[in-house]
């Protein structure tokens, strides 16, 4: 099939050659995000194969379907930049990755915990400058604190796994309790109750209505003095505005974060010769206690190889007309589902 690929990078590209030996589809590369005014590049392309960053609100999904458009394949598993009510009164399937690597974030998870807690983004650089002293660098045992996971999925799982392994006791919130976590002997608690017993808490959920901001000054306050929080799942689970209010009063300790709320049009390019306008993330990097990368978790060979297998076998399915187990399904409220295509 003809596919327009948004916001590439030469990784993608590189990947989804070598994938599309296989399975033969025409990959068209654009740079652009896809926004309602680069859908224009969509045109006469039956599948629009989008990343993260890009926008696909109800008019940019109605733009693609007046011009062609039949699919939408993402390649990545949080889908909270689609509209996917609007994509389906569209009569527009959206398919997904729903599982790629959970062991590439969950990793990058710990690595964060620990250059976090350890400094050691900070040691690097006073080495290199000849400063071997190790004042301001001390850290803390992972072994015998108390870590609390929000959202035991696959990720989240592998997380508490980790910090099991590490000695530290886990505690978790999610609304379904994962067996492999109870094996474990995760302890499944309220989410005020992670909250206010936790050192480290590690957000794993999907963006929803629910979860956004579901860090915010309310939930801050419960916090204990001092704690780790992480973010590798989406950006806006945190209400950074309150987390910088949580830096400045030492309420948190530690703040590591893979991803932003308005990293849009920030993450993944190079604007090391612009002046960044967006002075939230620009306060954040200020904190000698924050350490901030580019939504960079999912980012191994691992991965990326299969994203890219199953971003071509995902349009190969809808092309042989073969039911897509990867196809996202919402359930519509009784009013939306009749004005369903
Ligand atoms: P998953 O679907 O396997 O797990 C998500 C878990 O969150 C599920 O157990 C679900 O029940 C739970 N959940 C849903 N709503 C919740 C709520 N209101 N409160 C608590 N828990 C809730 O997903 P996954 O593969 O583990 O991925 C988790 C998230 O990680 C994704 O949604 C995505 O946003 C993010 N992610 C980030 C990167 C990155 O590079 N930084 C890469 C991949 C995924």
């Amino acid at each position: 099939m003809k596919v327009a690929v948004f916001s590439t990078k030469s990784y993608d590209r590189t990947f989804l050659e070598t994938a599309n030996a296989e399975y033969k589809h025409e990959l068209a590369f654009f740079e652009p995000r896809l926004t309602c005014e680069t859908s224009i590049l969509a045109k006469d392309y039956p599948v629009v194969c989008v990343f993260v960053n890009d926008q696909l609100d109800r008019q940019t999904l109605t733009c693609l379907a007046d011009r062609g458009t039949k699919l939408i394949a993402l390649r990545a598993a949080g889908y909270n930049n689609i509209d996917i009510i609007a994509a389906t009164e569209l009569g527009l399937p959206v398919v997904r990755v729903p599982a790629y690597s959970p062991y590439a974030v969950a990793e990058y998870t710990l690595g964060i915990i620990l250059a976090l807690n350890r400094k050691i983004y900070r040691t690097h650089y006073r080495v290199r400058e000849g400063n071997f002293s190790l004042e301001g660098l001390m850290g803390f045992d992972l072994h015998g604190k108390t870590a609390g996971i929000v959202g035991t999925g696959k990720i989240g799982a592998i997380v508490a796994q980790i910090l099991h392994a590490c000695g530290c006791h886990v505690l978790a919130y999610d609304k379904y309790q994962n067996p492999d976590c109870q094996a474990l002997g995760v302890q499944y608690v309220s989410l005020q109750d992670l909250f206010a017993r936790t050192d480290i808490i590690s957000l794993h959920c999907p963006l929803t209505p629910e979860t956004y901001h579901l860090v915010n000054s309310e939930a801050i306050a419960l916090m204990k003095t001092g704690v780790m929080l992480i973010n590798t799942s989406r950006g806006a689970l945190i209400d950074a505005k309150a987390a910088i209010k949580g830096l400045k009063s030492g309420k948190i300790g530690y703040l590591g974060l893979d991803v932003y709320e308005q990293e849009g049009d920030i993450f993944f390019e190079d604007l090391s010769n612009t002046i960044v306008q967006d002075d939230v993330l620009q306060r954040l990097l200020t904190f000698p206690n924050v350490l901030i990368t580019g939504h960079q978790a999912f980012f191994t060979k691992d991965a990326l190889t299969s994203i890219a297998q199953t971003t071509l076998a995902n349009i190969s399915d809808f092309e042989s007309g073969k039911p897509c187990p990867n196809q996202i399904k919402v359930e519509f409220p009784q009013a939306v589902a009749s004005n369903v295509k």
